[in-house]
């Protein structure tokens, strides 16, 4: 199976990495929506949000703790996670990812 961020975690597509240890991996998106714009993703391959289970969901809180040691290290204080599940919510990539957002002003209601 094919699948792009798979193939960032493995290597075999280049990244510009900020953060990765046994279980997660997190880089900087290649088209930036805010001064801050970087992905955090499970190396394990999970579809999307919706395919998250009681099997699999541990790696999701680690996820989370990534996000704020990461954003932490970073200088970030104020900042937005988002996870598209799905084509009608804007997933582009069937592979779990949180985006982290930060550096300008959040609208709200996201469009
Ligand atoms: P989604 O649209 O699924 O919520 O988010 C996918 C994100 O992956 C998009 O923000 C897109 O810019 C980013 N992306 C797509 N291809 C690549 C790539 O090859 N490298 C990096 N770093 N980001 C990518
Ligand atoms: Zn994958």
């Amino acid at each position: 199976m094919s699948c792009l961020f798979c193939s960032i975690v493995s290597g075999d597509v280049p990244s510009n990495k900020v953060y990765e240890d046994e279980l997660v991996y997190a880089f900087y998106d290649i088209d930036p929506q805010a001064p801050v714009h970087f992905l955090v993703i499970p190396k394990e391959h999970i579809p999307s949000a919706g395919a998250v289970t009681p099997e699999n969901s541990a790696v999701v809180a680690h996820c989370f703790e990534v996000i704020a040691q990461v954003t932490k290290e970073l200088g970030i204080t104020d900042f937005r996670v988002v996870s598209n599940c799905g084509l009608q919510a804007g997933q582009s990539v069937p592979h779990l990812h949180f985006h982290v957002l930060a550096g300008r002003d959040m609208t709200w209601p996201p469009g």
